[in-house]
């Protein structure tokens, strides 16, 4: 009986070209590689930085396999913690000037660990409608109701505050599949005067945003008083993998004792933490690739054609949106860029609303300018024109 309804999801899942396929990577590179064999540009990694294949982590690694495992062999709680771990809570509490963090083997798992912990059923957790699915799935791992706001919009927050009541109020802070920014200083205010915890997440934020990548919580000067929880990913600018979840003494002591996530489950690997200590160092003090990376950001959105800057969703991240609308239009420029040797994410409803599939250029420092033009050619060439006057934002 499983198999049979199975067979039928796939093949309605597929008749609606909601597949989704690996691709096989076969070099280290983040950017200029090789996948199913062809050598390509990529514009899809998350490694904003650059750092993936640093040869600084490749030895952090090492050296953290060798002194503390490749494994931690078991949960934090039990014996999977070390002194790498220890040694990469410090280093993010400094980077994040909060209190205490605890570490999570994904920012999945540390959102999903973050939102069950701190609620309960009869709560009210109210989110951006926009916000990284792994923030709603905590909700529906601790039974708390969910109520949405529009995206950014501080009105519709204000009003959903005053309705709601809500424990707790979550936003990215660098949407993921957007790459705009939310408000979070306005957030945080009405936050406070409606007596609802703030949580941020900054996976897209660390390591790009701010003079040290301090994350956008910390540039706009947030302390803990304002946001009382902060998440992020390791697996994205700082190039390794893991994440973690930071806040006060009291919030990061509940999390231990109350996170099904947390507590039952094998700890983050100890070579990676080691590694991560050296990427956060690295993150922190080479600001040139932030600067490269703002370089390529300018240039990206300057050097696109008129009638495709139209398209593009306002960011200035390394996240670029191209909305095209209709998902076989938005699959067919994603093939013809494949068969010029680049890949972007062609992002489908329901990661994103219906009517807004889209182009997801996400760009790295190990990027050069002239990879940046050899998309922008491609993109003016592959009939975007027509699919874009037809597309709406
Ligand atoms: N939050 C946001 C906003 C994300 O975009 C992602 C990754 N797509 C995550 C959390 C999950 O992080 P990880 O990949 O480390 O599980």
């Amino acid at each position: 009986m499983l198999t049979a309804r199975l067979t039928n999801r796939l093949a309605e899942h597929k008749a609606a070209r909601r597949d989704r396929h690996h691709r096989l990577r076969s070099l280290a590179s983040q950017t200029r590689t090789r996948i199913n064999g062809q050598d390509v540009v990529a514009f899809c990694s998350n490694d904003y930085l650059g750092l993936a294949d640093n040869p600084r982590l490749v030895t952090a690694l090492e050296e953290g396999g060798r002194r503390f495992g490749v494994g931690s062999g078991g949960s934090h709680l039990i014996s999977g913690h070390t002194d790498a771990h220890r040694r990469l809570e410090d280093t993010l509490c400094e980077l994040t000037g909060r209190s205490a963090v605890r570490l999570f083997s994904s920012g999945y798992q540390a959102n999903l660990a973050a939102i069950a912990a701190f609620s309960e059923r009869g709560d009210t957790v109210l989110h951006d409608r926009l916000n990284h699915a792994s923030l709603l799935d905590g909700a529906r791992l601790s039974g708390a109701k969910v109520t949405r706001y529009r995206h950014g919009d501080i009105d519709h927050l204000t009003h959903c505050l005053a309705r709601d009541r809500p424990l707790l109020t979550v936003t990215d802070s660098v949407f993921s599949m957007e790459g705009d920014c939310a408000p979070l200083s306005a957030i945080a205010g009405h936050c406070r005067a409606h007596d609802s915890a703030l949580m941020v997440d900054e996976a897209h934020a660390f390591g790009v945003i701010g003079d040290y990548g301090q994350g956008a919580v910390a540039e706009a000067g947030l302390t803990e008083s304002d946001v009382a929880i902060v998440t992020g990913t390791l697996g994205k600018a700082f190039g390794t993998q893991g994440a973690f979840v930071a806040g006060s003494e009291t919030v990061i002591e509940a999390l231990t004792q109350f996170a099904r996530p947390y507590i039952f489950t094998t700890g983050l690997s100890p070579a990676l933490a080691w590694a991560s200590c050296e990427a956060i160092t690295i993150a922190r003090t080479e600001g040139e690739r932030r600067t490269h990376l703002k370089d390529l950001i300018a240039h990206f959105k300057r050097e696109l054609p008129a009638t495709l800057q139209a398209r593009l969703l306002p960011s200035e991240t390394p996240i670029q949106s191209l909305v095209i609308g209709d998902e076989a239009d938005a699959l067919a420029v994603g093939d013809a860029l494949w068969e010029q040797g680049l890949l972007v994410g062609v992002i489908r409803p329901p990661t994103v609303p219906m009517g807004t599939a889209r182009l997801r250029i996400t760009l790295s420092s190990a990027h050069r300018h002239e990879d940046l033009d050899r998309l922008i050619d491609a993109l003016s060439q592959c009939g975007m024109h027509k699919t874009c006057t037809e597309a709406s934002v």
